[in-house]
């Protein structure tokens, strides 16, 4: 087992380096030989099954029943009434609504398929990456890439993608519950093991599927994808499904309750409709029945938006797809919806709000203050007392060299000669620092004799402790080096360094006091740095708890973070929005203060900053009356996130989070939108977010607020516009069946105003076409500026209802007057028909502009939509052809028009539009309609 080897063995039988790891040719060969580093995953329906899915669909059961019911029709007709003209008319429109069924299974299928690639292809991006050694270079690869005998380094917060022997563990601890059950962190190291040992127990094994939750450590894959120990447990993995949107689930639910309305409406028309032939002839005939039927089934398809479910989940995903193109990578189309009603944006400050780029500008050090010029990462620059007079470098010796050695950060020259960072951005700051006083910690390192300085152990930084430590070995003497939050530290400091000496540090705690507060008061971010001496059992054997005390301090350094500069303009947009920003730090309270101050998140520098001791301090209750003000969280622990974010949605707030490090997973998942940061961000946040910012930037959460709100407007729009279509099909027919008690000239009082064909040509080609244009639209105006949306509400308040029941019903007369119109002037019934269609036709046409405003049409402009100008003018064309090419006349039983009723058709269904919209603006204050 590779448990009870020696690590060099293992290194050597899977014929890998730990300094060069395997060549890039040979882990292409293991690619290939073991297939990549995945676990199978349950096989996706096939195609036939998205296909055939569809069928199942409520509308869809009523086009099923609309074919069955077309062919008794024709079947009657055919064969006992020998009215093979009236035969042929339901055959074409059974074969009409089954072509559409497919047309519509078709369209579905391809969108799902489309939506399901397109998503696939967000989740790649927000894929593992692993940090693997090839070619003796460090690089980051997919995790789907390792093979065994890859070298691997991980750190805190990254998951293990393959099963590994750790070669060299640094404080590692591994949290291993997925496999164990145990929630307690495993300590790791890189020592064989002997013997047959439960996997629970091998401590130098990591296995994937785990996060590192401590510490870091080198290790060399030895099994991947389904020979993992995890792929051995997890045969089939479910991918969780994907959930129906809020918004789709309330279309699945209106769709079935009209359907319900529809078999009303259709029980109701076929009982009134005998009734009056019988009062009209004295009995009823089968033909009567069957005109009724028919009726009753363009009623039925009229009382259903067909199109909207396919157009509706089509721009949620292309919603999504440009969310990914601005850096925002949302996980789910979910999210989509809920961005747009975020109302708190919790960010945290470091690298989110600020720029991450830190500099020691200021130190503190044996009692004398310095300033230190600054150059970026350029290791150059003079270091200062306060009267501009150049430092003597005793003074700040021990400062230094703790400050340097403390360190797992490092600098080094590219090609074109500037510096760049490696590691923690706070410990790199202390690393240009020491360049500037010539401390370089390789060239310490590196020394021989009785100057030899050896690292002994690490004890990593953590958000919740606020420290780090290193353990040093400096010829015999063993010391504890610990740098970290002052008011954490001085918490654990006996003894200051002050002229040379150390005092006790009650006799300078007021001095120190005041120091960190200047600083803090320039949004300056304060470091402690100390040291103690141990003895070498202590050194090897203590626990951190125990060494990280009594320390001497021996300085504080002053680092500017600066605020990116166009968060300032994003926080303003935001509260313009009606979101609240607030600000979470593990830093300390007046350096937060301060920065929220410069970045408008509060106007007031004496504005409440509430610390994590403070939570503490506070029970549930208590803390909920303070969440919805306080606007900046100082020293706080990932723990504490959890908490804002429960006690914001108890009072119903919509919250978006952002997180960095490991412990921030519990947090992010809470929060309404969790967000990570794609660049910076640990394996372990990405996977738990929901939108991952591809540039790590505060203002792509600001864009993807704004995107989310301009898709759930336009989504809004076509709802409304769909919905206004099938009122006036509805009601134009019920009209007919209502009012039209007697024939008038060539039209019997059984014809329907429009035929089930022409019904469904509306919903699913004039209707859906422009519909699915409006999911592009830009936004009507500034939806930046309005609060946002009352997610409990349902879409159908605030006049989305009452409009479209004005419009539907305004539009539905008008179709039935021109039915009624072209009767009385002696028509033959197909034309009064068609006459009705172009008029509906146009109507919706018109309508679609009125649709995408809140306020009236007259102020968008019409072109600003292009593919909305091109959408209705392929439908408005297409549908003229229907009246004019002989075989669409058969087969929808449509005819051609002469000139000045075509005109007619499409000027005079602009008017209720014009009108209302001209209304609207007389009487701006009435908003419903
Ligand atoms: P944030 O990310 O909100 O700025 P952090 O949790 O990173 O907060 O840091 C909190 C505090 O911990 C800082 O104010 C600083 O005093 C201390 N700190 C940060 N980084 C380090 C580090 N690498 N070593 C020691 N202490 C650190
Ligand atoms: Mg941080």
């Amino acid at each position: 087992m590779f448990y009870n080897e020696h690590r060099e063995d293992i290194l050597k039988k899977l014929q890998t380096s730990r300094h060069q790891g395997l060549s890039s040719a040979e882990a292409e060969q293991r690619l290939i030989d073991q297939g990549p580093n995945e676990l199978a995953q349950e096989k996706a329906d096939p195609g036939w099954r998205i296909f055939l899915r569809t069928f199942k669909e409520p509308i869809v059961v009523v086009l099923w029943i609309a074919v069955a019911l077309a062919l008794v029709s024709a079947g009657y007709d055919f064969f006992v009434n020998h009215d093979a003209n009236h035969g042929k008319a339901s055959i074409y429109e059974a074969i009409v609504i089954f072509i559409l069924i497919m047309v519509n299974a078709i369209l579905a299928y391809v969108q799902e398929t489309k939506a399901q690639k397109s998503l696939a292809a967000l989740k790649q991006m927000a894929n593992h990456h692993a940090a693997v050694l090839r070619d003796g270079d460090w690089q980051q690869i997919p995790a789907s890439e390792l093979v065994t005998g890859d070298i691997v380094s991980v750190k805190m917060g990254d998951f293990l993608d393959a099963d590994l022997r750790w070669v060299t563990a640094n404080e590692l601890q591994v949290n291993e519950s997925h496999l164990t059950g145990e929630v307690e962190p495993v300590q790791k190291t890189q020592f064989a093991l002997t013997g047959d040992v439960p996997l629970a127990e091998r401590t130098n094994m990591g296995y994937s599927g785990s996060t590192v939750v401590q510490g870091s450590g080198l290790g060399v894959v030895v099994a991947t994808g389904m020979a993992t120990e995890l792929g051995h447990i997890a045969q089939l993995l479910n991918e969780t499904e994907n959930q129906k949107t809020p918004i789709e689930k309330t279309v699945a639910q209106l769709t079935k309750k009209l359907m319900y309305v529809a078999a009303g409406i259709v029980v109701l028309v076929l009982g009134f409709g005998m009734g009056k032939e019988l009062v009209n002839t004295g009995q009823l005939t089968f033909t009567g029945i069957a005109e009724n039927l028919s009726t009753a089934i363009a009623l039925a398809v009229a009382a259903i938006p067909d199109a909207l479910p396919v157009v509706l989940s089509i721009v949620l995903t292309i919603g999504a797809t440009s969310l990914a193109r601005n850096k925002g990578l949302v996980k789910s189309l979910n999210s989509v919806e809920t961005l747009g009603a975020t109302t708190f944006i919790a960010s945290d400050k470091t690298g989110t709000l600020t720029k991450n780029e830190m500099t020691v500008t200021h130190f503190w050090s044996n009692g004398v203050q310095f300033q230190v010029d600054q150059n970026g990462y350029e290791p150059c620059g003079e270091i200062e007392t306060m009267d501009n007079k150049v430092a003597d470098p005793e003074i700040y010796q021990r400062f230094m060299l703790a400050a340097v050695l403390n360190n797992e950060a490092s600098i080094s020259q590219d090609s074109t000669g500037q510096y760049r960072p490696f590691g923690n951005p706070t410990d790199v700051s202390l690393i240009v620092l020491g360049r500037k006083a010539d401390y370089q910690r390789e060239q310490l390192l590196n020394q021989t004799g009785a100057n030899n300085i050896e690292i002994v152990r690490v004890f990593p930084f953590d958000s919740t402790r606020k420290m780090m430590s290193v353990i040093i070995k400096c010829g015999a003497d063993y010391k504890i080096l610990t740098k970290g939050a002052p008011d954490v530290i001085l918490t654990k400091t006996d003894q200051v360094w002050q002229q040379q000496q150390m005092v006790p540090v009650a006799e300078v705690k007021e001095q120190l006091q005041q120091q960190i507060n200047a600083y803090a008061q320039q949004a300056l971010r304060t470091l402690a740095v100390c040291e103690r001496t141990i003895t070498a059992d202590q050194a090897k054997n203590a626990p951190q708890a125990e060494l990280e005390q009594q320390l001497q301090l021996l300085g504080i350094a002053g680092i500017i973070d600066p605020p990116r500069p166009e968060v300032r303009r994003s926080i303003a947009t935001l509260h313009q929005a009606g979101v609240n920003v607030v600000m979470i730090t593990g830093d300390y309270a007046a350096t937060a203060s301060a920065i929220a101050l410069k970045l408008g998140i509060i106007t007031d520098a004496d504005a409440k900053v509430m610390t994590g001791p403070e939570i503490d301090q506070l029970d549930d209750a208590e803390l909920a009356a303070l969440v919805p003000d306080i606007r900046v969280y100082a020293r706080v622990s990932p723990e504490h996130k959890q908490r804002i974010v429960r006690l914001l949605q108890d009072h119903r707030e919509i919250v978006a989070m952002t997180g960095d490090g490991v412990n921030d997973a519990p947090a992010l998942r809470a929060a309404d939108i969790g967000i990570a940061m794609g660049i910076n961000g640990t394996e372990v946040t990405k996977d738990s977010a929901d939108l991952i910012l591809l540039d790590d930037k505060f203002t792509t959460i600001e864009h993807s607020v704004a995107a989310g709100r301009r898709i759930f407007a336009n989504i809004k729009n076509f709802i409304r516009h769909e919905l206004t279509t099938n009122v006036a099909e509805v009601l134009s027919l019920l009209l007919g069946v209502f009012f039209m008690t007697a024939s008038i000239g060539r039209v019997s009082e059984l014809t329907p105003v429009l035929s089930a064909l022409m019904v469904l040509w509306v919903n699913m080609v004039s209707d859906a076409l422009p519909s699915f244009a409006l999911g592009y639209d830009e936004a009507e105006r500034d939806i930046m500026k309005e609060r946002p949306r009352d997610t409990q509400q349902s879409i159908f308040a605030e006049g989305l209802l009452s409009r479209v029941l004005v419009r539907g019903i305004v539009m539905g007369a008008v179709v039935f007057v021109a039915f009624i119109w072209a009767a009385n002037a002696g028509f033959a019934p197909e034309k009064c028909q068609t006459i009705a269609f172009l008029t509906l036709v146009f109507g919706q046409l018109w309508h679609v502009f009125d649709a995408r405003s809140t306020t009236t049409l007259f102020h968008r402009n019409p072109f600003s939509n292009g593919r909305l100008v091109l959408a209705v003018s392929f439908a408005g064309v297409a549908s003229l052809l229907l009246t004019v090419i002989p075989f669409f006349n058969e087969v929808f039983g449509t005819t051609a028009l002469t000139a000045p009723l075509y005109l007619a058709v499409i000027i005079v269904p602009v008017l209720p539009t014009l009108l209302l919209s001209g209304a609207k603006e007389i009487w701006p204050a009435i908003k419903w309609w």
